[in-house]
């Protein structure tokens, strides 16, 4: 997730819960809250997906990602070397020390 997406997330995070509460306060049932993070849920799953599929910082990859300059498969768990390694995946080759993120393309 990026970071600037952040106080959107914690805007509507709240307006959800405001909503719903006060909608439990005067139904009982809470089927607008069901339904507000259902959506919520399904628009965040869309947003990942088209992310990976544009290859972007944000996606998910969990096929296995060989290495461009010497085809070393590269290990599914893996220590991060560095910061952006630990945020966003991506992998420094064992064997030639490339440097490739997680869609297997050098950095
Ligand atoms: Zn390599």
């Amino acid at each position: 997730m990026n970071l600037k997406h952040a106080p959107f997330f914690i805007f509507l995070f709240f307006t959800v819960e405001v909503f719903g509460q006060q909608r439990i306060e005067k139904e009982g049932t809470n089927w607008f809250l069901y339904g507000l993070y259902a959506v919520i849920l399904i628009w965040f799953i869309i947003y990942i997906r088209k992310a990976s599929k544009n290859q972007a910082k944000n996606g998910i990859n969990l096929k296995t990602v060989y290495c461009p300059n010497c085809n070393e498969k590269q290990p599914f768990i893996r220590l991060p070397k560095n910061i952006s390694q630990a945020l966003y995946g991506g992998t420094t080759c064992p064997k030639c020390g490339t440097e490739l993120d997680k869609y297997g393309n050098i950095i």
